[in-house]
Formats: C-alpha cells, structure tokens, sequence
C-alpha cells in the first residue's frame, strides 16, 4: 500500500453534510459522485494531499444506509491507495484478510476499488483503492 488515500465519512444527507463542511474547511467540494452500484452518492472535498470522502445512502439497502442504523453517522472507512490492484488483493487474500469482493469494482473519482471484511482488521473498514489509468 502507497499511501492513505482518502477517508470516508457516512452521512444522512450529503446536502447539509457539503454544507457543514463547506463552513468547517473553508472549500467547496471539488466532486460529486453518484455510484449507483454501490448504493451511494459521494462528495469529495481536497485538503492539501489529502482527501474526505462524504457518503450518503440513496437506498435503504446500501451498505451506508445500514451502518448508519447501526453506527450513526460518523467515519466509515479509510481508503489506501495501491500500485496494482489485483497484486494487492491476491497479496491480503495469502495473509488470510476477507475480501468483500473477488474482483475489483469500480468506484467514485475514477478509481477501481475493494473493501476488506472489517472483522479481520480490528472492526476498521479498509478500502482499496488504484486509479484507472
Ligand atoms: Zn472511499
């Protein structure tokens, strides 16, 4: 792994969301992002090198939807990015970590991801993530 990527954030509704941390980091998001395999639509905002990720539910069967019930609201995941994707899952799979996928999926801001089972990482949900090239 490269380097954390971005951190994901669950909210209820990512329109009062972008507008509370418009106020909190003084910036507007440079992205929004609709995945609808993925039950979510995303904003991202830029913080030097770094990004956030805000994530809202657009069903009620979408992962952010679920652990908002469980959780509430609050960070979801961390996101590392990787050189190669499918070197990278082979690798964790050897090391014994559950993958939430077999094959990567794709994601928001051009990137090809996969999630590891949080039971196998101390209940820290982990996301990779490689740019489409
Ligand atoms: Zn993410």
């Amino acid at each position: 792994m490269l380097k954390i990527e971005h951190l994901g954030i669950a909210v209820k509704s990512l329109e009062q969301s972008n507008e509370l941390f418009t106020k909190l980091f003084g910036k507007t998001p440079y992205k929004l992002e609709k995945v609808e395999t993925e039950g979510v639509s995303t904003s991202f905002f830029m913080m030097g090198d770094n990004k956030i990720e805000l994530l809202e539910a657009t069903n009620p069967e979408s992962p952010i939807a679920k652990f908002i019930e469980k959780k509430g609201e609050g960070i979801h995941h961390i996101a590392f990015e990787v050189e190669d994707i499918h070197a990278e899952m082979k690798r964790l799979q050897g090391e014994g970590f559950t993958l939430l996928s077999e094959q990567p999926k794709k994601g928001a801001d051009n990137k090809l991801i996969c999630f590891l089972h949080p039971k196998g990482t101390n209940g820290v949900l982990i996301e990779l993530c490689q740019e489409i090239r």
